[in-house]
């Protein structure tokens, strides 16, 4: 088979530049293990996890609804049903992926590509016998896998990696969660709201190191009465497989007073994922791989070799779905000769736990170890009416501007659906808006958009439910 682009492949990445390249009427090829488009995102990441948060979130209202004066009782969960349901939305969309492949006559190879050289790969697929394509143009998008660090290693069914904790194979009466980043508070928060006693262990002194504190204050302040116990500043020294559970040894700052050794039901492992560059073939092409494993590009998603691109987690962080899909999208451009390059202002980062959190662009915390002079303004959830209607005051909405030229820079947020409001904060900034633009820009009342507004008209010191007296 001769193609002019083949995509490596098929998790958002890779299927939003092969759908891309079809349109613009290029032959295209996409090969991936799995018998549709999706690649980790579909099948085992984004889409089972925000399934089940969806189901948690509703137990969590429906126990919380009592205080407004409706009374469910203790729910009964059915595990088979809540699995296939879950399923069930991953079938629906990459049955879905499946067809739009079709319907544009990408050639769409199940099955392992090895690389022959710049211009050749052999597909091994997976119902048996080999093909060859050759291609003009290739792009990897084979993305990421989880990182267990040999301490965290352990062959036994009880301590899980995200996938495996995805299937859901029960609620363990206690679960060790090893790592409080994204994964680990998603995930961990789904199985405490379904019942199990959840620790969290993290080394660093906070959950979600990248986010900035103020903001993850808020979520720390939930997730200490949802999970059993948050150790920060802890390490995992030993796993052993024991006859009980899994017996762990800790240390550092919750390793003290009897806790340093504890046994669990289950464990998940979520300390990070690593690049997917280990190619076969990779060798035979000019493509360099940095030391942390990652596919070297340029901001066109050129590789070194003319012939190939690379796009998604295996090129770099944030590892995230829209990240890749817009590598992706780019990729394709520049291939078609366009002139594209991935110069994205603002990369949305949200955290789909209760409350959510999310920020795009410039942090507080970035700006302050660059020495970068900005102004902050922040619009607390207890003065937003809509937040006061769903009892949900335990939000955040924060503003970074260039003191300047009063651009905002950065948008922070936390609290319930902060994940749909940040889109506004991405729009934002790729679009130089200013502190003026959002203060005068009429949101709709009472929604929780307001407080993009507000927090605006706090920089200048005139928010309308929030008081400061003038100086
Ligand atoms: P992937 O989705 O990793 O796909 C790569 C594909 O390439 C895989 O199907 C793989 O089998 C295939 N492949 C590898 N080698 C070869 C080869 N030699 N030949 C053929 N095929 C090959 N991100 C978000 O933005 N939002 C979320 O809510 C979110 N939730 C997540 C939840 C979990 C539990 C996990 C694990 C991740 C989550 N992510 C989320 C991250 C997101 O899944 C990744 O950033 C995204 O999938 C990366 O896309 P990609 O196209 O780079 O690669
Ligand atoms: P992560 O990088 O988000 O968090 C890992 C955490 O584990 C960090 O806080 C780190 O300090 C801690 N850690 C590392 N080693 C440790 C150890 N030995 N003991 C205790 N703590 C340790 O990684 P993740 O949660 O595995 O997720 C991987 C990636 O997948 C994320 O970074 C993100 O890019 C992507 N993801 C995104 C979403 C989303 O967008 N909502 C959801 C899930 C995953």
């Amino acid at each position: 088979m001769s193609i002019q682009v083949v995509v490596v492949g098929g998790g958002p990445g890779g299927y939003a530049a092969a759908f891309l390249a079809a349109d613009l009427g290029l032959s295209v090829a996409l090969v991936d293990p799995e018998v549709n488009p999706g690649g980790v995102c579909v099948y085992r990441g984004c889409i089972p996890s925000k399934t089940l948060l969806h189901v948690a979130n509703l137990l969590t209202e429906s126990r919380h609804a009592s205080a407004w004066g409706v009374e469910f009782g203790e729910p009964k969960i059915d595990l088979a049903k809540l699995r296939d349901f879950k399923n069930s939305v991953v079938k629906r969309l990459t049955s879905g992926t499946g067809q739009l492949a079709k319907v544009r006559k990408i050639q769409y190879l199940q099955g392992f590509a090895e690389i022959l050289d710049p211009h050749t790969i052999k597909v091994k697929k997976t119902a048996g016998g080999e093909e060859t394509i050759r291609f003009d143009h290739a792009i990897l998008a084979t993305g990421s896998v989880p990182a267990i660090p040999p301490s965290l290693k352990l062959d036994d069914p009880r301590v899980m990696d995200s996938t495996a904790a995805l299937d859901l194979p029960d609620v363990p009466k206690s679960l060790l969660v090893v790592g409080g980043g994204y994964i680990g508070l998603e995930l961990g928060s789904v199985y405490a709201t379904l019942g199990s006693a959840v620790t969290v262990v993290e080394m660093t002194p906070g959950l979600l190191p990248g986010a900035d504190r103020d903001l993850v204050d808020i979520l720390a302040k939930r997730v200490n009465q949802t999970m059993k116990t948050v150790l920060l500043n802890t390490r995992v020294v030993s796993m052993k497989a024991g006859a009980g559970g899994i017996e762990v040894s800790f240390e550092g700052d919750g390793a003290k007073d009897g806790a340093r050794e504890q046994t669990f039901d289950r464990v998940l492992v979520a300390v990070g994922r690593r690049p997917n560059s280990k190619i076969p073939g990779l060798e035979r092409t000019r493509v360099v791989v940095n030391e942390r494993g990652f596919i070297v590009v340029d901001e066109q998603m050129r590789t070194e070799e003319p012939s190939i691109f690379a796009i998604g987690d295996v090129v770099g962080e944030p590892m995230l779905a829209h990240k890749a899909s817009h590598e992706g999208r780019v990729a394709v451009e520049v291939i078609a000769g366009e002139n594209a390059a991935f110069e994205a202002r603002a990369i949305p980062a949200v955290v789909f736990t209760d409350p959510e959190i999310a920020w795009c662009g410039l942090t507080e915390a970035q700006a302050n170890s660059k020495g970068r002079k900005v102004s902050v303004a922040k619009f607390p959830w207890g003065a937003s009416g809509r937040a006061i209607t769903i009892d949900r005051m335990d939000g955040l909405t924060k503003l970074i501007f260039d003191p300047d030229t009063e651009r905002v820079l950065g948008v922070g947020l936390v609290g319930a659906g902060a994940g749909e409001l940040i889109a506004e904060g991405v729009l934002a900034i790729e679009m130089g808006a200013t502190a003026t633009d959002l203060k005068l820009s009429i949101h709709p009342h009472p929604t929780l958009t307001e407080t993009m507004m507000e927090s605006a008209e706090v920089f200048f010191g005139q928010a309308t439910h929030v008081f400061r007296p003038r100086r």
